[in-house]
């Protein structure tokens, strides 16, 4: 019997070890932090062995192949260990895909993953597909191929879980664009870590597709310097394309095999320029996936809005609130700010993550009337912004920070939420400080 060991016992590690069981492995399942309840239970009716709070040596490095959680970092020394004995790694993703015979769609990207990959999945169900959802988002991966059957599975892919592929094979890949993040795994080079992102097309051959966004000039310069297999199908916000998408002022353009679905603008659910891309991509997939085009424009235009993701909240005395918590780096919020067609009141902060504001400025100065800083350590927005908005206020709590968000505010003015940070400083993650937003809004 081969011997399986898990590392990192949340959503994708437990649903790999039922599956590894399944399929016949002895696994070993070892987190070197606690174990939530849930998932321990699930252990234990599977009689899956496992270890917390410490990674045991002789438990783990006598294993044929080792599944990692994306959160385990390249450097700890365990996984260096692992390394050096030759024993094969690999991600949740990359295993659960050697199980399953469904049509795999794969997303990845800098920014809207999570958005795109969503709305995939949406396309799919309207057109009555028997389609999963996984990757990054909901249910682990591994598990719904123990459990399910499912024809397609449209999953939400990060450069961590891309790192150590071997035989991953997406029918559709897409790289939605790509933008400096994470450099801290990548030794600070933004080069490998795009490369990390592309490996996502490395086992495609000429039947598959790799949709990519061709106004991305990283991705123009690895297709200058890199081939793929796949079949190339960009999308443009800025030039029109043969195959693939684009659009002008007012309509985008889907063309596959020479069958164009055309589509206003102002009718996506989604807004925003970054929305745009996103849809079309999100088009593009579904139309090689021969969903007809009533069904894609239908999805497009119903899609709701995924929470923290440029969500809108209430309109109190005619000011409107959007909740954009996930906006951790700066690109998001570029995209945020784009998208706004009223005077903003701007809560930013959190922990930086060394960001530069430069391609912030024109917006900055069109339209932010008020910046309201909600960080431990708030200095470099001040030093940055406050000669050009005289409005800046300092914060340490959601309460205040909306309630002084809040006094700036009249009439057709928007609260802006899109923190360029990572949240650790004050919240527990995104979702915690988008929700408090949405508490102290309704407070108001
Ligand atoms: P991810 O899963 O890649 O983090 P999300 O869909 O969760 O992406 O969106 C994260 C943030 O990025 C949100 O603030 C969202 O409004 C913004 N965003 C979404 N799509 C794009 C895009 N194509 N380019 C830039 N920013 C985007």
């Amino acid at each position: 019997m081969k011997r399986l060991v898990i590392l990192g016992g949340g959503e994708s590690g437990v649903g790999a070890a039922i599956l590894g069981k399944k399929e016949g492995f002895e696994v070993f399942l070892s987190d070197k932090g606690m174990l939530k309840e849930k998932y321990k239970k699930t252990l234990m009716e599977n009689a899956i062995p496992f270890e917390e709070q410490q990674h045991t040596e002789e438990k783990i490095l006598n294993a044929d192949w080792v599944i990692k959680s994306p959160g385990i970092s390249r450097k700890a020394p365990v996984i260096q260990k692992i390394k050096e004995k030759g024993i094969r790694i690999s991600s949740e993703i990359e295993f659960a895909s050697l199980y399953t015979k469904a049509t795999l769609i794969a997303i990845t990207g800098s920014n809207g993953k999570t958005t795109t990959t969503s709305l995939i999945y949406h396309l799919f169900q309207k057109a009555g597909y028997k389609a999963g959802l996984a990757g990054n988002i909901g249910k682990s991966f591994a598990l719904q191929v123990a459990e399910e059957e499912y024809d397609y599975y449209i999953l939400e892919i990060s450069s961590f879980q891309l790192d150590d592929i071997q035989d991953f094979k997406p029918h559709i890949a897409i790289v939605l664009n790509l933008s400096p993040d994470h450099l801290d795994q990548y030794d600070y080079t933004y080069q490998n870590y795009a490369d990390a992102k592309f490996r996502i097309t490395e086992n495609q051959d000429k039947d598959d597709y790799f949709i990519y966004n061709s106004d991305d000039e990283m991705t123009q310069k690895w297709l200058a310097d890199h081939t793929t297999q796949a079949r190339l199908i960009p999308f443009s916000l800025k030039e029109k394309v043969e195959t693939g998408a684009y659009c002008d002022d007012k309509n985008i353009y889907i063309n596959i095999n020479s069958d164009t679905l055309e589509m206003k603008i102002n009718e996506l659910a989604l807004t925003g320029k970054h929305n745009v891309a996103n849809s079309m991509a999100a088009g593009i997939a579904g139309k090689l996936s021969k969903i007809k085009n009533e069904f894609i424009k239908q999805s497009l235009m119903d899609f709701e809005a995924v929470e923290h993701r440029l969500e809108f909240v209430l309109k109190i005395n005619g000011i409107n609130f959007i909740n954009d918590s996930k906006a951790t780096n700066v690109n998001s919020v570029y995209y945020a700010l784009e998208s706004m067609k009223t005077p903003v009141i701007w809560i930013v902060g959190g922990t930086d993550k060394g960001n530069d504001y430069t391609e912030l400025m024109p917006f900055i100065k069109q339209k932010v009337k008020a910046i309201v800083c909600l960080g431990l350590d708030n200095e470099k927005i001040l030093t940055t912004f406050s000669h050009l908005v005289p409005n800046i206020t300092e914060t340490r709590s959601m309460k205040d920070a909306v309630n002084i968000a809040y006094l700036y505010g009249t009439k057709g003015d928007t609260v802006l939420l899109s923190p360029a940070c990572a949240s650790y400083d004050l919240f527990q993650n995104y979702e915690d400080r988008g929700k408090q937003f949405k508490e102290e809004v309704r407070k108001l």
